[in-house]
């Protein structure tokens, strides 16, 4: 037995190793066994290359749980290791790293350190009193004998030679009072399926109940169960990002959606297999799932590996904010992953791969469109969100995506934008030349406004996600010499004018008279009154909603604008002047009657706009019944 001291270059490092990162302490897992992974590539390689001439025999990882004895082992049947390796490897250069790390941590604010760290071997004292090591080298001859380390968390440890021990590592841990979560069995599985789901060596944890057949027959002639207990095998070893796109069919892509997701049972629409090796390496699926309405429930499903390990699904700023919709795994060994996430987000790689993603993105949308324009105007609803959410956030995906983005208008046909400009530009451009692109946000409740369009002849889009206030602006400032109006934000030959307006019906005086006896009954501390010369057949009085202060107040609440919010809404009531009704007001003389009439009219104007609510609603319906009578 051989005694020594850790060459301690700082203060005592394992009190703060334990301390910090609380949350995060279950990361020590992840790092025992990615070195078990990472010594068992190393013995296959070696293999491979003729190094190792014996037998690979069994390569598994075997999580091992001592409830009584309090410890927790990693076991691997890798290289191992020979005592001079582990001089060198744990209580120099390990040590080393972990006295890294401590330095960082002390010279860093904590709010900076969110990210993840690779604290390796170390990490094990988080949560240990103790810690062994069993290693056996796959050398032979020399100095290669089976050894034992320990060490107390103290900068002491002990190393001594053993007899027994086959190839490879175990890492035993005395697992802390503070740490007893660690000897639960559910716990170290939940662990283990977030961190090691795939990695690329089969590790084993526990054992599982199965049914198996037992190669007789029932008297029906079914096969015969019986159930089994085995070791349960934690990972999948070959997951999908990590095989050839010709290899797999769109039902393995599916499938792999559900291992990734268990819980959810609906199909992404489609895939996007990424597989770049330069400038960096890159490899991933991303799925394109149904955009809900409510964005945020959607975000941070991408999860991030790194060779197989799992390191994050919280992918802010290694794509794009709205790529962050998307679903599925993204692994590159060129993200920095053992660094906290302003580093992520400033490194000139993580950039790289951010724009690679999104150019794919883009390839692959424009792929199908060109291919199947008639599936994609299918998926088009469900994902047309996302790229509305795209092109408003990022300039290159919008000159992308222009050429692909769909706009559909209210009889559900499908334009490319300037499909759609050729579609409109001879009858709806107005009389200085610009071009008015009308839309609807409800094609139930704006029924009437978008009627009256139609009856011009003008076409009517349909705008109604809860970005397309802000998509209608951006569209707006793109287009050249064009405007965006909601049919209801003026009498439609406001909205497009054309010619100087007609001439009114009624006299200067008519019209004064005709406006006070309404504002006598329209409340206008909420509507302006407003004298419209219109055609004779339109509605005799109706509300619109002026386009402006009401698209900027909806960015407003969809985030992005400040102010506008808080004002009141602000309604227009149109009067038709030249309506024959209007002139029947003018020549009653019994004043009730007028104001009858026109609180009738206000009142349909209001049902229109489903505005017409409560009190008033109830009025109106037995005043009309009445009528009827
Ligand atoms: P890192 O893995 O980042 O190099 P660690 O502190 O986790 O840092 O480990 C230090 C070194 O100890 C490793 O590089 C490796 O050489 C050796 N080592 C750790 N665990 C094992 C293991 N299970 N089998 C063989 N060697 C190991």
């Amino acid at each position: 037995m051989q005694t020594g001291k850790i060459n301690v270059q700082t203060e005592n490092i394992f009190p703060i190793i334990k301390k910090f990162l609380y949350s995060d302490h279950e990361i020590f897992l992840r790092e025992l066994i990615s070195n078990a992974v990472d010594a068992t590539q190393k013995l296959r390689t070696f293999s491979r290359l003729g190094k190792y001439k014996d037998e690979l025999g069994d390569t598994s990882i075997e999580v091992l749980l001592d409830e009584k004895k309090g410890t927790l082992t990693v076991r691997d049947k890798g290289i191992g290791m020979t005592a001079d390796e582990v001089d060198k490897y744990i209580n120099q250069i390990a040590f080393s790293s972990a006295e890294e790390f401590v330095k960082k941590v002390k010279a860093d604010d904590k709010a900076n350190i969110i990210g993840h760290f690779g604290l390796g071997f170390y990490s094990a004292f988080m949560v240990s009193d103790k810690v062994e090591i069993y290693t056996k080298t796959y050398k032979k001859g020399g100095q290669t004998k089976p050894v034992r380390w320990e060490c107390d968390g103290s900068p002491n440890y002990k190393i001594e030679e053993i007899e027994d021990k086959s190839r490879g590592t175990d890492i035993v841990l005395h697992i802390n009072d503070e740490s007893k979560e660690f000897l639960e069995e559910h716990r170290i599985k939940e662990i283990l399926d977030k961190y090691c789901k795939f990695l690329p060596v089969e590790i084993y944890f526990g054992t599982e109940k199965v049914q198996e057949e037992t190669g007789e027959k029932d008297d029906d002639g079914n096969p015969k169960m019986k159930e089994v207990e085995r070791p349960r095998k934690i990972n999948n070893t070959e997951p999908a990002w990590t095989k050839s796109p010709s290899d797999l069919k769109d039902e393995d892509y599916k499938a792999f959606y559900r291992e990734l997701y268990p819980a959810t049972f609906e199909d992404p629409l489609f895939h996007i297999h990424l597989n770049v090796d330069y400038p960096f390496n890159l490899t991933g699926i991303l799925y394109f799932p149904k955009v809900r309405q409510n964005l945020e429930v959607q975000r941070n499903k991408i999860q991030l590996y790194s060779n197989q390990v799992f390191v994050t699904d919280s992918v802010e700023g290694v794509v794009p904010d709205f790529l962050t919709l998307l679903h599925g795994v993204l692994d590159s060994p060129d993200i920095p992953l053992n660094v906290s996430r302003s580093y992520l987000q400033s490194d000139s790689n993580v950039k790289k791969i951010s724009n690679h993603i999104m150019k794919k993105v883009a390839d692959k949308l424009e792929e199908i469109f060109k291919n199947d324009r008639e599936d994609f105007e299918k998926k088009w609803d469900d994902i047309k969100i996302f790229i509305e959410y795209g092109m408003i956030s990022e300039t290159k995906f919008y000159e992308r995506a222009e050429k692909f983005a769909l706009l559909k208008n209210t009889e559900d046909k499908y334009f490319t934008f300037d499909e759609y400009k050729d579609h409109i530009k001879d009858n709806q451009t107005d009389k200085d030349k610009k071009l008015v692109y009308l839309y609807t946000t409800d094609k139930e409740e704006q029924y009437s406004y978008i009627e009256q369009a139609k009856e011009k002849g003008y076409d009517v889009l349909i705008m109604d996600s809860p970005i397309d206030s802000h998509f209608v602006n951006q569209l707006e400032q793109k287009f050249e010499n064009s405007s965006f109006a909601r049919v209801d934000a003026d009498v439609i030959d406001k909205i497009i004018q054309k010619e100087e307006n007609k001439v009114s019906k009624l006299s200067e005086d008519e019209e004064k008279k005709l406006k006070e006896i309404i504002e006598k009954v329209v409340d206008t501390q909420k509507f302006s009154v407003v004298m419209e010369n219109m055609s004779e057949t339109e509605l005799p009085m109706s509300i619109t909603q002026p386009e402006f202060m009401r698209r900027m107040k909806e960015m407003q609440q969809t985030g992005g604008m400040t102010m506008m919010g808080d004002m009141p809404d602000t309604y227009n009531m149109v009067v038709n002047k030249n309506h024959k009704i209007m002139s029947e007001v003018l020549e009653t003389e019994d004043e009730e009657k007028q104001k009858q009439i026109v609180n009738q009219l206000k009142d349909l104007a209001l049902l229109s706009q489903n505005l017409l609510k409560g009190k008033e609603l109830t009025e109106f319906i037995n005043r009309s019944v009445n009528i009827i009578k």
